[in-house]
């Protein structure tokens, strides 16, 4: 028997649509789908606003899950899809900058003025191919234009994690934000401070792995918003300019923890890793910025370095966040780069095997030897692994005799 092929994402909200409107009810495709559509950008998923309310979706499908039901928000399933289905609406009562604490069910037009911006408040009718726009989107879209829907001053006072957004949205698309909306990001910036850590480090992370990131750190000075994030540190021009340029020096698909090594690439490793922990990064990725920070100008020297701290340094899952760092910071300099060309030589000079190899000896030799387990057992141990990372033996009986030398000169 012939298998179907698994249904796409476009068939799976287009399905959505279609059952909703047989049944008399208004759907759509909305919001960041209908941008990227436009854009000729393939969207990551595809949402549906309908003014059928939450219980009737739910009665329509076979596979429904609520999750914002106060929103009227459900997911839908087709094939292996979810497609979230939003009954339109109005947010009311935004306690604090932060997200609505009731909502009204509306028409398509009154939820479009809910909607942070004009590229995002688009819809499209998938049967009819037609897009639907109450707010001039389309016209931003094609000047390349970031402008808050409405009054900016009021839409950032509602919520203040827009203000990343715009910038996220102008970084990643490459687009200007509007003069209006750009001033009212500035009149409000200070109020970032209190949007959750998590919230603004993931919007952090979203602009920061995208290899416009140097364009969003400026964007994020230029509109005050910098300094107030929850890194806690000022940025005069020079450490700014610097910055950017570490950024820019980077691979395209750096991520989070290696943009902030090369963001915060002047700052002591101790600091860093306090900005990360506010950040409420995890304790892995707070660990491995200060491990990058620690170890850059390490590698300066990596001509003198013996094999088993460069083995030892080269093991690390970050090493080659390591060499981009390295280099980044090298070519933001204008220094030259034959330390960071040694590294990498060195490294493909190591066969795989003997970066990390088992220990040949184990503290059950020194046991056998006769020595009592203390602290001299993992010094001698760490000794041990050094030379033999070193190369000063290769096999276990060899290993053997060195150990008893190292022990007999206790
Ligand atoms: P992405 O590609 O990052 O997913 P997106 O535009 O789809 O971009 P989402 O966060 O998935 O962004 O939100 C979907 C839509 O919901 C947006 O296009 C926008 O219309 C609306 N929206 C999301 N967050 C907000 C917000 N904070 N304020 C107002 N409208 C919002
Ligand atoms: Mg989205």
């Amino acid at each position: 028997m012939r298998r179907r092929p698994p249904m796409s994402l476009e068939d799976a909200a287009l399905a959505v649509v279609r059952r909703l409107r047989e049944h008399g009810h208004e759907a759509l495709w909305a919001g960041g789908c209908v941008r990227d559509m436009l854009l000729g950008v393939e969207p990551a998923d595809i949402d549906v606003a309908t003014d059928a309310p939450p219980d009737t979706i739910v009665e329509l499908f076979r596979r429904t899950r609520k999750v914002g039901v106060q929103f009227g928000v459900v997911l839908v399933g087709q094939g292996r899809h979810w497609i979230e289905t939003a009954t339109f609406r109005t947010d009311l009562d935004y306690r604090d900058g932060r997200r609505p604490e009731q909502v009204v069910f509306t028409t398509a037009e009154e939820d479009t003025k809910r909607r942070d911006f004009t590229i995002n408040g688009l819809f499209y009718d998938p049967l009819e191919r037609k897009v639907i726009d109450y707010v001039n989107g389309q016209a931003d879209l094609d000047a390349k234009i970031i402008r808050a829907i409405g009054n900016p001053e009021e839409r950032f006072a509602e919520d203040h994690l827009r203000m990343l957004r715009a910038v996220r949205f102008a970084c990643r698309l490459g687009f200007t934000i509007d003069a209006a909306t750009a001033e009212a990001i500035t009149r409000h910036a200070d109020r970032i401070q209190r949007i959750s850590a998590e919230r603004v480090r993931e919007e952090l992370e979203k602009m920061l792995a995208h290899p416009s990131r140097a364009e969003a750190v400026n964007w994020l000075a230029r509109l005050g918003l910098l300094v107030y994030l929850p890194l806690g540190c000022t940025w005069p021009d020079g450490r700014l300019a610097r910055a950017c340029q570490i950024l820019t020096a980077l691979p395209k698909d750096a991520d989070l923890i290696l943009a902030l090594a090369a963001l915060l690439a002047d700052t002591p490793a101790t600091q860093a890793a306090r900005m990360a922990r506010n950040l409420r990064c995890s304790n892995q990725q707070t660990g491995d910025l200060s491990w990058l920070l620690t170890r850059c100008s390490q590698l300066d020297q990596v001509a003198d370095m013996r094999p088993a701290t460069f083995k030892k340094l080269a093991v690390h899952p970050r090493f080659s966040d390591l060499l981009a760092l390295h280099q980044a910071v090298g070519t933001a300099d204008g220094r030259p780069l034959e330390a960071n060309r040694a590294a990498r030589r060195r490294l493909a000079g190591i066969p795989q095997d003997q970066l990390a190899p088992p220990p040949l000896v184990t503290g059950e030799d020194l046991i056998a030897l006769g020595l009592q387990p203390g602290p001299d057992f993992s010094r001698i141990l760490d000794a041990m692994y050094d030379a033999q990372l070193d190369g000063e033996f290769a096999d276990r009986p060899t290993a053997l005799i060195h150990l008893r030398e190292e022990v007999g000169g206790q």
